[in-house]
């Protein structure tokens, strides 16, 4: 048996008044993914526990089948483990930001400009050089994302995500860490400004001490693999054993290239790979854009140049499951994440589901599935 998890990231959505009232899911042509939700079972999942913050994070752990309620301890230790860093019992890692903040104090941009990854490099290593030492370490990652670690003892702060807090006045910590992430930010400036770019400063944020997982072939007892070109998600597969495919092509954007994702999929599972995870981004960055047209399209393809394929070569490789589902909602109405349920979609190859409609509306009626618990059904797992 292969199984295969497929993630449209922020997928699940609102009536939008462009499309004539639909969502994205009504909206974009999808016959394949009808055909399959025609046949499989579909329900709601909560993919977000009550009271945690909607992120990547936190909805693609609980897909993965862990409890995010459990095993979730902040953004910024996964996307560390997704650079290779391993932290000792004694560190706490903060997701730091290169930002532009203006001179009134208005958060004007959370991702700086937009610095490349080799832009941005030079300025985090001023930064170790000048700001580092003393258990302050500062680790280069991907375009404005980067980590910083600290001692244990700095774990104590309440931060605001700086996407929260665009064009609005950029909210400080608080807590008994609040002074040194402060200290850290403010003396950040005279480095950062240096380099010329539209950053100018950090912005910590996301901390946390390193999620202790099981193994996911411990839990499970099958070996797992995916592919995706987000770091949240790449470093949940590290601190989880589910080995990360690398894929020519694959972006976190809207011109990601769905059929080398798919065939990585195919390929592994035909390798022996038991569990595929298939992540997209490229809906959840139409949400943030509230680009309507990306994110029907991006469902579209999807269908076309994953799906369609998918279910011909997994047909190939004999029975198999496949689950769907986002790791939350991005309605392009509010450019951000929503903690509501989402659709799934759970189709089983050779076994008739009751069926129904993979739309927001066609799930409105079901009871929400805690999301974490939806591996285990899809694996058959006691
Ligand atoms: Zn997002």
């Amino acid at each position: 048996m292969k199984y295969v998890v497929c993630v449209p990231d922020g997928c699940a959505d609102e009536a939008v008044a462009e499309l004539g009232g639909q969502t994205p899911l009504e909206a974009a042509s999808t016959p394949v993914l009808a055909r399959l939700a025609a046949r499989g079972e579909v329900g709601r999942a909560a993919v977000i526990p009550a009271g945690m913050p909607p992120g990547s994070d936190v909805g693609n752990m609980a897909i993965f089948g862990y409890d995010p309620a459990e095993f979730h301890t902040g953004r910024a230790p996964i996307e560390a483990a997704a650079l290779g860093l391993e932290l000792g019992p004694d560190q706490v890692a903060y997701r730091c930001n290169l930002v532009t903040v203006g001179d009134d104090g208005t958060m004007v941009d959370f991702a700086g400009g937009h610095p490349t990854s080799s832009e941005s490099r030079p300025v985090i290593e001023a930064l170790q050089a000048e700001l580092g030492g003393d258990g302050i370490e500062f680790h280069p990652g991907v375009e404005y994302r980067h980590i910083m670690v600290a001692p244990g003892s700095w774990s104590d702060a309440d931060c605001v995500p700086p996407h929260d807090l665009s064009d609005k006045p950029a909210v400080v910590p608080t807590g008994s860490a609040a002074g040194g992430l402060v200290d850290l930010m403010d003396r950040s400036r005279a480095v950062v400004r240096r380099f010329g770019l539209k950053a100018n400063q950090i912005w910590l944020w996301g901390q946390g001490f390193q999620p202790q997982m099981p193994r996911f072939a411990k839990i499970y007892g099958l070996e797992a693999s995916l592919c995706s070109a987000v770091d949240l998600v790449r470093g949940l597969g590290v601190l989880t054993g589910i080995t990360c495919v690398d894929v020519e092509g694959m972006s976190a954007g809207f011109d990601t290239d769905y059929e080398a994702q798919r065939d990585a999929a195919l390929e592994s599972l035909r390798d022996g790979t038991d569990v595929f995870i298939i992540h997209v981004e490229a809906t959840d960055e139409a949400g943030h854009a509230g680009n309507v047209d990306e994110k029907v399209k991006a469902l579209e393809r999807w269908d076309r140049d994953i799906l369609d394929g998918l279910v011909e070569g997994l047909d190939e490789l004999g029975p198999w499951r496949l689950l769907l589902l986002p790791d939350h909602a991005t309605p392009l109405r509010l450019k951000t994440h929503t903690p509501d349920p989402v659709p799934y979609l759970l189709v089983d190859s050779a076994v008739d589901g009751p069926g129904g409609s993979y739309t927001e509306a066609g799930v409105a009626a079901c009871e929400p599935v805690p999301g974490h618990l939806l591996m285990a059904r899809l694996v058959r797992h006691r």
